[in-house]
């Protein structure tokens, strides 16, 4: 019998803000361990918690680029659990209020479909500190910089349907966190993570079946293989009549499979009650207008901009705005040369090639966007080849920053002439040393064009445009 699988996502996102959820504590990642700690954030008696003003905003910023409804009345609720990592003994969450509800991501899949999968919640929480089991040999150690550390919880409905759409749908997200400069999504620093949710199911069957939850997946294409593997796992025990129960699961990357951690079973209560120290909040309209007001661009109006305004492939769109920083990056070329085109070939060609070959981020670019739009106006007026540009000046000109295109094309002797008169001496000069070629070229042997332009080329050092020459020696011949 023929399965599908049917997968939702949690993915934690952890807030780029300065100070913790609920405290001053600094929000920084690293430091000295236990460091970012004050009263409040060890839990001492008699403290408080604060609202975060920035984790609130960046909270409905997310929403609204997800398209959700933003809840107006929103309070937090206590998670009671007991573990090391957490001073309180409970976590801060909200259970009754999430402050975005519905919504939906449009994820692109690989055979250039598009598919709509709906967003259940985010809701807004604390993170806990960090144990340590491999720092000391006896005694497992805890740093509580990250308790405290603010996180929206995003939960999509089991709408995806294969590891790829799973894949597909957190580079989504981890595209647009970027974007709006909410979360840096770094999966293998932890500022971004996604826990998998994996059941089967007959083919045409409209229930579900038992899932399992795997946690700890610490990038993007581990929680592709980590579904992979255990969609094979569920089938093959479905399909031998075996049962299986619900389960939270870990993945082990470099064996590729998954493996049980706990059951479901044995799942805690975590007793949900309105948190007490933590005044409700409501939303107003003006609020969710302002922080419409600030939002970043984002990558689909970008996308759109980018293919319908500066009339780009699908491709190039695509590909410029999948990193936020190329995408300004290209947008400033833009500012100082409207051949758009030129200027995309330059950003996924030469740029990012160097940026490659170099390992480095398009942040840590040497070269202003002007100076790539200097070369591609020296092209453009027919003053320099594109193969000259690419292969001496461009390299030369990250050498030399301080220098101008111009200065370095004329440096290195690539400037090509214009000057009609001139290629026009070449012209005749080639033409009176081959008179039989010109002849057999005039009785239909086309083919000798190149030969004359071959020469003339030669003869003006490299410095003749091939695109003038080869139409002034069509002229002359004709
Ligand atoms: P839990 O209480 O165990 O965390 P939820 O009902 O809150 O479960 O769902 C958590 C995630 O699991 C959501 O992303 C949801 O879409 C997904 N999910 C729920 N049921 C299934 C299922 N049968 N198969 C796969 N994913 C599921
Ligand atoms: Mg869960």
């Amino acid at each position: 019998m023929p399965y599908e699988a049917v997968i939702g996502l949690e993915i934690h996102i952890q807030l780029l803000t300065n100070s913790k959820a609920y405290s001053s504590d600094s929000a920084e990642y690293g430091g000295l361990p236990n460091t970012h700690v004050s009263a409040i954030t060890l839990a001492h008696p008699g403290t408080l918690p604060k609202h975060n003003k920035m984790v609130i905003e960046k909270a409905v910023t997310l929403g609204l680029a997800l398209n959700c409804e933003i809840t107006r009345f929103n309070q937090f609720d206590r998670k009671n659990y007991f573990y090391a990592d957490l001073p309180k003994g409970y976590q801060i969450t909200q259970d009754k209020t999430p402050i975005c509800r519905g919504g939906f991501v449009k994820v692109k899949l690989s055979d250039g479909s598009e598919k709509k999968i709906n967003i259940t919640r985010i809701h807004m929480e604390e993170d806990s500190g960090k144990s340590m089991h491999d720092q000391d040999l006896a005694d497992t150690l805890v740093d509580y910089n990250r308790a405290g550390v603010p996180l929206v919880e995003l939960v999509s409905e089991p709408e995806l349907r294969s590891a790829e759409e799973a894949y597909q749908y957190v580079s989504e997200i981890r595209k647009l966190v970027r974007y709006l400069g909410i979360c840096d999504g770094n999966m293998e620093e932890g500022s971004m993570r996604c826990d998998a949710n994996v059941s089967i199911r007959p083919i045409g069957s409209t229930e579900f079946g038992t899932k399992v939850e795997i946690k700890n997946m610490n990038s993007i294409s581990n929680v592709k293989r980590a579904i992979e593997s255990e969609v094979i796992r569920q089938t093959e025990m479905t399909e031998k009549g075996e049962v299986f129960y619900s389960e939270t699961r870990g993945f082990n990357a470099l064996k590729g499979n998954t493996f049980s951690l706990r059951s479901k079973e044995a799942a805690n209560d975590y007793r949900y009650f309105p948190e007490p120290d933590l005044p409700p909040f409501v939303v107003s309209e003006e609020y969710i207008q302002k922080v419409k007001e600030v939002m970043p661009a984002l990558p689909e109006h970008l996308y759109l901009q980018l293919k319908n305004e500066f009339g780009l492939s699908d491709y190039d769109a695509l590909t410029i705005t999948d990193d936020k920083y190329l995408a300004e990056f290209y947008i400033s070329i833009t500012k100082h040369s409207q051949n758009y085109k030129a200027a995309a070939n330059w950003t996924l060609g030469a740029i990012k090639s160097h940026l490659n070959e170099t390992a480095t981020d398009i942040i840590n670019f040497k070269l202003n966007p002007s100076a790539i739009a200097d070369i591609i106006q020296l092209i453009d007026k027919g003053q320099l080849s594109n193969t000259a540009a690419a292969q001496l000046v461009f390299p030369e000109m990250l050498k030399s920053i301080d220098k101008s295109a111009l200065q370095i094309s004329e440096a290195l002797n690539v400037i090509q002439s214009n000057d009609t008169n001139f290629i026009g001496q070449l012209i005749q000069d080639v033409l009176s040393k081959y008179p039989e070629k010109v002849t057999e070229y005039k009785e239909g042997k086309k083919g000798l064009l190149g030969l004359f332009v071959g020469e003339v080329m030669k003869a003006s050092k490299g410095k003749a445009d091939p695109k003038m020459v080869n139409s002034e020696m069509i002229k002359a011949l004709e």
